[in-house]
């Protein structure tokens, strides 16, 4: 590829217009956001639908996940490599992502941030180490404008710990970019392991990174496990 490789970006809301802004930062050239809604805050090159985007070697979602559904159909259409945070995906919208991964490379995370993959992949040892006595369960605070609850960053979390039964308690509270505690709770004692977003560029950022290396990948469906663990988290 010559270049910088031409981006797209789905959905133009909080995070995908922070994603539009760092773009040249991270060596892509933005072509064009996507978005169904005219944001008048917002000076970017905007279509209002993917039938409007010209030629773009990757995209990057972060919309509803109707919209990530479009995204993944219209990825595997026309070739074009899809980088999705989009969150609240229910079965059938995941098939369409898996479908679109038959056809081209498509990475999907419910969190960009590195230091919270790292806590993802720390717990099923604290939990080996903590054992089946340790009472655990898990907390998400995030923004009031949030659509999704649990968040699908604390269900990932209790998904590395391999216990769907776990409770998890999510919290809408003003502007919350997003905070995630994970509590072991033992005979006189309590282990508590928070991470907290100080903002959306960790999040952008992560996913600008995660676009250049899903260039390089064959079709396939990626989670963040094989994007980090190419270099760790
Ligand atoms: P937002 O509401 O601010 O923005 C979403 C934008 O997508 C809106 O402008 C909306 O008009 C547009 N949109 C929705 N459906 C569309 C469609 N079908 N076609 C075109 N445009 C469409 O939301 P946000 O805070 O930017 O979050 C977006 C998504 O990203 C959410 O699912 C959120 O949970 C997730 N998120 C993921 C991460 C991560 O690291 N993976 C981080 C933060 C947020």
């Amino acid at each position: 590829m010559d270049g910088a490789p031409r981006l797209a970006v789905h959905g133009a809301g909080r995070m995908g217009a922070r994603v539009a802004a760092m773009a040249a930062d991270a060596g892509m050239a933005l072509v064009a956001v996507v978005d169904r809604q005219q944001s008048g805050a917002l000076r970017l090159p905007r279509v209002g639908s993917l039938a409007g985007l010209p030629a773009v070697d990757v995209l990057i979602d972060f919309s509803l996940p109707d919209g990530a559904v479009a995204a993944a159909h219209w990825c595997g259409a026309h070739g074009v490599p899809l980088v999705s945070g989009t969150t609240g995906l229910h079965a059938a919208q995941w098939e369409a992502l898996e479908q679109a991964a038959a056809k081209v490379p498509v990475l999907h995370a419910s969190n960009f941030s590195p230091g919270l993959n790292a806590l993802r992949l720390l717990l099923p040892r604290l939990q080996q180490l903590l054992g089946t006595e340790a009472k655990v369960s898990l907390l998400d605070v995030h923004h009031v404008h949030k659509q999704d609850a649990p968040s699908g960053t604390a269900l990932a979390l209790r998904a590395s710990l391999g216990r769907e039964d776990l409770p998890i308690e999510s919290r809408r509270e003003g502007e919350v970019v997003g905070d995630h505690s994970v509590r072991f709770e033992l005979p006189h004692e309590t282990l508590t392991l928070q991470h907290q977003a100080q903002d959306r560029d960790l999040f952008a950022a992560g996913a600008l990174r995660a676009a250049r290396w899903l260039l390089q990948q064959p079709a396939g469906f990626y989670g963040p496990d094989q994007w980090l663990g190419s270099k760790g988290p």
